[in-house]
């Protein structure tokens, strides 16, 4: 059985990139018909926010990226606290007392000899009396100590991995203010959720070596992992230096079609090119992780909003009815005013001026050359209702009547009726168009 989570930490919004997260975790379980468990890492308590909580959750239920079952760390540090002893008792942890100034001075040592700042253990050298003696004025921070070999997995992404345990400090698992960290809250969970697949950023690769070791000292197996490329501006650049316009709210306020942003996320920077997909079913079907490359992954948001247009020209009715009915469209209304305007959005809000349109009319636009051709040509409308045939009804009466043909003919008379110089087919449009024509 498949069990994939997603793991945000609630200390800001969700961006892209942890929207590749999440998308590739959901497609794992979803193409498995396995499990996918939002997991809310809020251990920190000063970071951590029950707003950050909410928006996680409306920004996955917007992408209709559904989750099976729900936890959270800050619930389970009983939990935690057991596994620690667990990993006490087999000699796998150890106190710390050097704060981290202290800390920072050895790592700035160890640079300026040319040497990896991976932290010497002192603490292991430290006699009891000395460890009793720091007792008294220190709170101690617990490492997990590893074992020095080489940690070895295979990359559902990136393929065989190696992390030399010797070149990586022994991760600290609980801080001297008794605030206990990811890495370990992390592979508990993992175990005891049952977590078969852990796809996360390669910015999690070294951990990940630590944390292979920490599962094997609880006695669990670890999950297969993959590590997928970073995301960088269409420059290369880091995203984090746009992240506040790469929010999943931004973009979602900015109207982008949420079915658009999971086909470009689930296939970028992947050797299969981004299609445009009518609904999930097809983005699960397609979905293979093999397929990802390990080479930063360029995100342009511009290319986005052409994807996301293209996207919403071919969504069916029923993908568009809630937010048709918001704006005012009555249920029997929406399948031909879709049919109408569909074709020509950008954005799906753009919508909204168009019923304002065919409910209300609008102010005709009559160019000054124009005034006296409209004036002939308004008479001549057919009496209403107007169904598909009125416009070339229309314009075959007017073309008779004044000669005109061609853009001298239909462009006067689109923007009579619309306002405007360009829009949906007029054919289409005219049957919607409910309120009086002026002029
Ligand atoms: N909370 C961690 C993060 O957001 C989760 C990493 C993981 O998937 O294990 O980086």
């Amino acid at each position: 059985m498949t069990v994939a989570r997603f793991a945000p930490s609630p200390t800001g919004l969700l961006h892209v990139g942890n929207l590749r997260t999440a998308l590739m975790n959901w497609l794992i379980a979803r193409k498995a018909g396995g499990t996918f468990i939002l997991r809310i890492d809020d251990t920190d308590p000063e970071r951590s926010e029950q707003r950050f909580v909410d928006a996680i959750r409306r920004d996955l239920d917007w992408l209709g990226l559904g989750w099976d079952r729900e936890e959270r760390q800050s619930t389970r540090f009983d939990r935690y606290a057991e596994a620690t002893e667990q990993l006490r008792g087999n000699s796998r942890v150890y106190d710390c007392f050097e704060t981290p100034l202290e800390l920072d001075l050895k790592r700035k040592k160890q640079l300026a000899m040319g040497r990896p700042p991976v932290y010497d253990r002192a603490a292991l050298m430290l006699t009891n009396a000395e460890r009793d003696h720091l007792r008294e004025t220190r709170n101690p921070h617990l490492r997990f100590l590893l074992e020095h070999q080489a940690i070895q997995w295979d990359d559902l992404i990136r393929g065989p991995q190696r992390v030399d345990a010797a070149s990586v400090s022994d991760p600290v698992l609980i801080k001297a203010d008794g605030q206990l960290l990811y890495t370990l809250a992390s592979v508990v969970d993992d175990a005891d959720f049952g977590i078969t697949h852990v796809v996360r950023g390669a910015d999690h690769v070294t951990n990940t070596g630590a944390q292979i070791q920490i599962f094997e000292a609880l006695g669990v197996s670890a999950p297969a992992f993959a590590h997928h490329s970073l995301l960088t501006g269409p420059g290369g650049e880091a995203l984090s230096k746009r992240l506040g316009t790469l929010s999943l709210a931004d973009l979602r306020d900015n109207g982008v079609e949420p079915l658009a942003l999971l086909s470009f996320m689930a296939r970028l920077g992947s050797g299969q090119s981004i299609e445009v997909v009518a609904d999930h079913g097809a983005l699960i079907e397609g979905f293979d992780i093999s397929t990802f490359g390990l080479a930063p992954t360029r995100f342009d948001p511009e290319e986005l909003a052409l994807h996301s247009a293209k996207t919403l020209r071919v969504l069916p009715v029923e993908a568009v009815a809630d937010r048709l009915a918001e704006m005012g469209v009555p249920t029997d209304a929406q399948a031909p005013f879709w049919a109408a305007i569909g074709p020509n959005l950008d954005r799906l809000a753009e919508a909204a001026d168009w019923w304002t349109l065919c409910r209300d009319g609008t102010a005709p636009f009559i160019a000054p050359e124009d005034a006296e051709f409209v004036n002939e040509a308004l008479p001549l409308l057919p009496p209403k209702p107007w169904g598909p045939e009125s416009w070339s009804e229309w314009t075959k009466a007017v073309k008779t009547a004044t000669g005109r043909k061609g853009r001298g003919l239909f462009l006067p008379l689109r923007r009579a009726l619309t306002g405007r110089d360009t829009g949906p087919d007029m054919a289409a449009l005219m049957p919607l168009l409910l309120g009086p024509v002026s002029r």
